[in-house]
């Protein structure tokens, strides 16, 4: 679906009118009406923007979980051996 609007106008109160060559003018101020874009450039820029500031925080939060469903077993093991060495040099 294609929608035009009148870039001069408020969005409020146009309405489309029908010029005798036959092309869509603003009922308001007689100005051919712009081909409304289905994606503005704007909106891809501020995409980019927003998921160049997202990604690396939700990649670290993978991260973090990642490592803390991996990491305690290696450690409780190295902490393990610790302790086995302290109590073997005490006794
Ligand atoms: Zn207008």
């Amino acid at each position: 679906m294609v929608r035009y609007y009148c870039p001069y106008c408020n969005p409020k109160y146009q309405f489309q009118k029908q010029s005798l060559k036959g092309n869509l003018i603003c009922g308001l101020c007689g100005e051919d009406l712009v081909k409304k874009p289905f994606i503005r450039l704007n909106q891809i820029i501020a995409l980019v923007a927003a998921s160049s500031f997202l990604l690396p925080l939700i990649y670290t939060f993978i991260f973090l979980i990642k490592n803390q469903i991996n990491t305690p077993n290696k450690n409780y093991q190295a902490n393990g051996i610790l302790i086995i060495i302290i109590k073997e040099k005490i006794s």
